[in-house]
Order: C-alpha cells, then sequence, then structure tokens
C-alpha cells in the first residue's frame, strides 16, 4: 500500500483512458477516471462511430438509384435528417452506458468532472473541488478542433462537433480542410442530398495518402456533384442580410452557402490541464511529449492518445494504453509498435491503405514495381454506375516485400485491415502470386496482378 489514495488515475475518459482505467482496475489497483463530457470520447461521442453511422445514411441515395438496374423499383423516397440524429443519440448513449458499465464492473471510480493537474501526484476534481492524489497518473483528455479563430467570422462557423446535431440539415455547405474529417462529411452531406462544396488549401485532397487514390477519389466526387476548390482558402465569413453566409475565398470568389465548416485538423486538449504544475512538457503545437514507453517528462504520469499529437487514430490510443498497464503495473515496459498502421477514409467510394504510398517508397528504395488495377466492380455493371475501383501494390524489387497496399473502392475499410496482417508480417508479392483468388470479389485483383504495370527506379517511373 502507498500513501496515495488511487495507484492509478486517468484523465480523460475515452478510447485510451477507458481501456486503461478498465485493465488497471480489474487488476485490483484503485482506480479513478474523470471525464468532462461523455464517457466514450471524441470517438464514441463525436468521431468515428457517429460519423460511420452518417455514412451509412448517405450511402442509401444512390442504393436506391442502383437498384433499378437490378429489377428494383423504389418509391419516392425521402429523408428525415431529425430522425437520423435521434436515432443516432439513442445508440451514443447506449454505447457510452457499455463504457460506464465496464469502468464500474471492473472497480473504477467514474468521476463526472473536468480533472487537472495540481502537482505531479495531486489532481483537483474541478465539480466538487476536491483534491486527491495518485501514485501514477495517465492523461488521456484527447484532441479539439482546430477552431480557425484567426480567420474573420471563424465564430459564424461549425467543426464536426456540431455537424452531428444540427438542427437542420443546411441546403448547401463549405467545408474547409482536405482531410479525413473534411472528405468523408463532404460526401455524407452530398450523399443526403446538400449541395456540397469543398475547399482546401494544397494542390490535391488528402496529401498523405497514395496519389492514384487521391486523383480517382478527387475525379469520382466532383463526378457525383461535389465541388473541389483547391489551391484556396476561406478568407472571411459574414452573415448576409437573408440569414445566409457569404464567405470570401483568397482566390477572390464570393460563396453564398448556409453552413460553412472547419476540418482543418485536431489540436491536443492540454490548455488549463495543470501540466507546467507538474512537470510535464509539451511540444511546440501542445501535444504531450512522451518516451517510447509513453512516459511523459515526469517518470510517474503517462499519456496516450491525440494528447501526445502524434497518429490520431483510435485503435492506436487503445494500443498505446495497453503498453502503458504493461509498463506501469506489468513490469513489462512495452513499446507501442506505430508501424504499418492500417487506415480508412470513409468516402465514397471508400479508401482502404496500409504501408507506403508509392512517393514514400520511391524515396526509399531504388527499384519499384508497382501493380495497379482500376476496374468497374461487378456490382456497378448492372446498375449501370460508372464509378471505377483502383487496387494497387507498391512492392520493393530487391526483397519482393509488399511495401504499400491502396485501395479505393467498396468495402476498402474492410479488405485493409485484412491486407495489414498481411504487411505487417512481411508478405512478398510472391506470397500474394500463391495465393488462390476467391471469385467472383474484387478483392481477387489483389493476388492475380502478376505481372508489374510499371517500375519505379531511383524515383523515376520507366514504363
Ligand atoms: P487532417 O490532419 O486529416 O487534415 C487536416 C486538413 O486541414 C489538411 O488537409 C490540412 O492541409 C488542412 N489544414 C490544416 N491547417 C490549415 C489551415 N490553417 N488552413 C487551411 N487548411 C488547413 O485532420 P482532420 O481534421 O481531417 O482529422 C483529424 C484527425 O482525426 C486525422 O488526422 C485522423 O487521424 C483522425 N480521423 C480519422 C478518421 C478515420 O480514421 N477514418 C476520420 C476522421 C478523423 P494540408 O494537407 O495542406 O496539411
Amino acid at each position: 500500500m502507498t500513501d496515495f489514495e488511487y495507484d492509478f488515475f486517468v484523465i480523460g475518459g475515452g478510447s485510451g483512458g477507458v481501456r486503461a482505467a478498465r485493465l488497471a482496475a480489474a487488476m485490483g489497483k484503485r482506480v479513478g477516471i474523470a471525464e468532462e463530457f461523455r464517457y466514450g470520447g471524441t470517438c464514441v461521442i463525436r468521431g468515428c462511430v457517429p460519423k460511420k453511422l452518417f455514412v451509412y445514411a448517405s450511402h442509401f441515395a444512390e442504393e436506391f438509384e442502383d437498384a433499378e438496374g437490378y429489377g428494383w423499383s423504389v418509391g419516392q423516397s425521402r429523408f428525415d435528417w431529425k430522425k437520423l440524429v435521434a436515432n443516432k443519440d439513442k445508440e451514443i448513449a447506449r454505447l457510452e452506458g457499455l463504457y460506464r458499465k465496464g469502468l464500474g464492473n471492473a472497480g473504477a471510480e467514474i468521476f463526472d468532472s473536468r480533472a487537472e493537474l495540481v502537482d505531479d501526484h495531486k489532481i483537483r476534481i474541478l465539480s466538487t473541488n476536491q483534491i486527491v492524489t495518485a501514485d501514477k497518473i495517465l492523461i488521456a483528455v484527447g484532441g479539439k478542433a482546430n477552431p480557425a479563430d484567426a480567420m474573420e467570422g471563424h465564430e459564424l462557423t461549425i467543426t464536426s462537433n456540431e455537424a452531428f446535431d444540427l438542427a437542420e440539415l443546411p441546403k448547401s455547405i463549405l467545408i474547409a480542410g482536405g482531410g479525413y474529417i473534411a472528405v468523408e462529411f463532404a460526401n455524407i452531406f452530398h450523399g443526403l442530398g446538400v449541395e456540397t462544396t469543398l475547399i482546401y488549401r494544397g494542390v490535391e485532397i488528402l496529401k498523405n495518402f497514395d496519389r492514384d487514390l487521391r486523383l480517382t477519389l478527387h475525379k469520382t466526387m466532383e463526378e457525383k456533384g461535389i465541388r473541389i476548390l483547391c489551391g484556396e482558402v476561406i478568407n472571411s465569413v459574414k452573415r448576409s442580410a437573408d440569414d445566409r453566409l457569404d464567405v470570401i475565398t483568397s482566390a477572390g470568389k464570393n460563396l453564398k452557402v448556409d453552413q460553412t465548416m472547419m476540418a482543418i485538423g485536431r489540436i491536443p486538449n492540454t490548455a488549463g490541464l495543470g501540466l507546467e504544475a507538474a512537470g510535464v512538457d509539451v511540444d511546440k503545437a501542445g501535444g504531450i511529449v512522451v518516451d517510447e514507453h509513453m512516459r511523459t517528462s515526469v517518470g510517474h504520469i503517462f499519456a496516450v492518445g491525440d494528447v501526445t499529437n502524434r497518429v490520431q487514430l483510435t485503435p492506436v490510443a487503445i494500443h498505446e494504453a495497453m503498453c502503458v498497464i504493461d509498463t506501469a503495473f506489468r513490469d513489462n515496459p512495452a513499446t507501442p509498435d506505430h508501424d504499418m498502421i492500417a487506415t480508412a477514409v470513409f468516402s465514397q467510394p471508400e479508401i482502404g491503405t496500409v504501408g507506403l504510398s508509392e512517393d514514400e517508397a520511391a524515396g526509399k528504395f531504388e527499384t519499384l514495381e508497382i501493380y495497379s488495377a482500376f476496374f468497374r466492380p461487378m456490382k456497378h455493371t448492372l446498375s449501370g454506375r460508372q464509378e471505377k475501383m483502383v487496387m494497387k501494390l507498391v512492392v520493393n524489387a530487391a526483397d519482393r516485400r509488399v511495401v504499400g497496399a491502396h485501395i479505393l473502392g467498396p468495402d476498402a475499410g474492410e479488405l485493409a485491415q485484412v491486407l495489414a496482417i498481411a504487411l505487417k508480417a512481411g508478405c512478398t508479392k510472391d506470397d500474394f502470386d500463391r495465393t488462390m483468388a476467391v471469385h467472383p470479389t474484387a478483392a481477387e485483383e489483389l493476388v492475380t496482378m502478376y505481372s508489374p504495370s510499371y517500375t519505379v527506379v531511383n524515383g523515376q517511373r520507366v514504363e
């Protein structure tokens, strides 16, 4: 027994914090956890989960269209935004309940309050002003949407937080950013019938993804009717006399829209957390600096997930939390493995990707073999939809290892998860070649691309 009231106190009840608190409590540790908003954090309450539900909702318009080619006549359809939001809220409440139940069953003490560090062992529970002490502390407070507060009229804009609960579905929306959130929400709103424009400062959306996926997705989104403006940013937003928004862009365009959503990245939630008082260092962007075992500059204080401003993905935060438990309580210092993290963008069509893009691989390896296929998925034959699917394998010619796999098309996220196992295991192109195809599937392309589409030598494409 130590002199502290808790063996482990977790600040932040999101994916990382809840997992760590639950595991430590299940080990018999005295655990406290504090959350200022709702248990489940960004992912469950206003991120991945409600987003995916909205993605499903937004798919139906195309499904109804596609059904005709298969002989179905679908009657007049109507979409009810309020019903979607209410049903989403019910599901999120159910999941939040499960998170709380898991913590309670494991024996963690749950605080519904903001908590801040007073020093390196003391935490203030703001709702009661109580100060508690803990031997070890985990900071898992996540991030928040960049509010773009230097922009004129930023207070008239929304972020993804508000997008989930708008009182009315807008008739038109302008979304700023070219990353995950901007692209996913542009597709969601378009699918729900909103006139949608995306404005992105760079040359091409989704900067860190493989070029073929970026270009094909951009083209497909435009063909569906989403307007995409690249090389431009919003200069100002003003309320117009007709209660809409007048947006002036850096290229001098005047766009009139009903909503403007900023999706220009997320920043660590570290302001006012008492980090300085506890001696916890942060980097220039406000992210908590951690070592390979998720230890902060104070050895008994750990941090995981978005607050460390490294990989902002739920499964990574959960994995890091499990490493903290090993390090702190199992005498087994563990290092999270950030290599080959598969990821999906729930655009329409979807992106699923793992490993290096062609350009990244070209910077690392002398000779690459690129295997790629652009084709119309079978489902789109009778529906008449012209959308193309892209599959691409990036192979290091020297050892034949598949160093990148990239998919654009239906269920790409599901495929990326399975491909990630193969790439993580170090599979070579020969392993792919001797794998029997599953027919008829789209994924069979992955094991039937026998000759390279082209090679890349010292960064130059060779046909
Ligand atoms: P991203 O980092 O994906 O994208 C941010 C975008 O905003 C980039 O296009 C960036 O441009 C642009 N940007 C940044 N600063 C400015 C600025 N000052 N003015 C104009 N544009 C700017 O962040 P998101 O907000 O989309 O998402 C946050 C994180 O959440 C993601 O990184 C991802 O890790 C996670 N997430 C994951 C999802 C998934 O797994 N499906 C879904 C949603 C979010 P540039 O490209 O030029 O840097």
